[in-house]
């Protein structure tokens, strides 16, 4: 499916008017609670004026796609299915459990699963993105991996290949901090390749949890990976995610709620909101556009010769 004409969000375009409240109850927060550490305004306004930047510099390196909306704003064209992520694996597992060693299979169910979601469907654009796994490899430490922390850094610093355009996909059972477990976690692009990643939980794969995940915590992270905020960024407020077709979200919804929502798309069956695996399965058009952007802005990488942009700060986010 061809990338719909579409728009990064502006104060202007984005509805106040129109702002999803997901049901409270039933609303756990423990297991994908983020939000503390979700960037500040400050920093995705920056991250934003970040790829602005970043597809200035490299114009003349992409077909720049004529979109209504506001003057000089540079778009991607990237046809679907033109780029190939090489993926690593990164498997931190507990010696005593070998469940949590993931076998060959389950990883290719779960490299299915991302394949599946950036391919489209009925319900979803079909994107740039194709992922081929490149290798795995077994750590027999760091299972119960505390993100945020020196050492994931350095285990990062250790396992981390290729550049940018190479997705390092890590699995353990990831917690915050604060002790709170975690679905997953990613890197926004931009920063430097050492500390670039996306982390899932070992239990998120399809199938896991008595069949009750389908990995799309992967399809999330790696949404993340290239440059989408959540649906209920900045909750009802401008700029909210900086997409146009996401309706504003109140919050994170939780479950599958049923109320109904204007317009085609759904925040709930949206990758990037917090509800359960089987509620979501949708990207918006304008979504694909953002992260085409952002794979030219920040990923894609620069033929010999040419000009590179600056390297900008990395921002974690679940
Ligand atoms: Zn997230």
């Amino acid at each position: 499916m061809a990338i719909t004409p579409a728009v990064h969000a502006s104060a202007a375009t984005r509805q106040r008017t129109l702002c999803v409240e997901p049901p409270r109850e039933g609303f756990g927060g423990a297991v994908k609670d983020g939000s503390a550490d979700d960037p500040t305004l400050e920093q995705s306004a920056r991250q934003e004026r970040n790829l602005a930047d970043a597809l200035k510099e490299r114009e003349g390196l992409y077909t720049p796609l004529e979109l209504p909306g506001p003057p000089n704003e540079l778009h991607a064209d990237v046809p679907n299915g033109s780029v190939a992520i090489p993926v690593h694996v990164h498997v931190l597992f507990d010696p005593a459990r070998p469940e949590t060693r993931l076998t060959e299979d389950e990883i290719a169910s779960q490299m299915t699963e991302l394949n599946r979601a950036f391919s489209g469907d009925a319900q979803s654009p079909d994107t740039p993105f194709r992922f081929n796994l490149a290798d795995t490899d077994y750590t027999a430490n760091d299972f119960q991996l505390v993100v945020d922390t020196p050492r994931f850094d350095t285990i990062k610093k250790s396992l981390n290949k290729g550049g940018l355009n190479e997705l390092n996909l890590y699995v353990a059972n990831p917690s915050t901090p604060e002790g709170l477990e975690l679905l997953g976690q990613a890197s926004f692009p931009g920063g430097a390749a050492e500390k670039d990643f996306a982390l899932i939980g070992w239990d998120t794969i399809p199938g896991a949890r008595g069949g009750a995940m389908e990995g799309k915590t992967a399809d999330h992270e790696v949404g993340h990976w290239l440059n989408l905020l959540h649906t209920f960024e900045n909750g009802c407020g401008v700029p909210g995610d900086y997409i146009s077709d996401t309706p504003p979200e109140a919050y994170a919804a939780s479950g599958c709620p049923t109320i109904a929502v204007p317009g085609p798309y759904n925040p709930f069956h949206n990758y990037m909101d917090y509800t359960d695996d089987p509620c979501m399965f949708q990207f918006t058009p304008n979504q694909v556009q953002r992260m085409a952007d952002s794979w030219v802005g920040f990923r894609m990488p620069v033929p010999a010769g040419r000009s590179v942009p600056a390297t900008h700060d990395t921002i974690t986010v679940r």
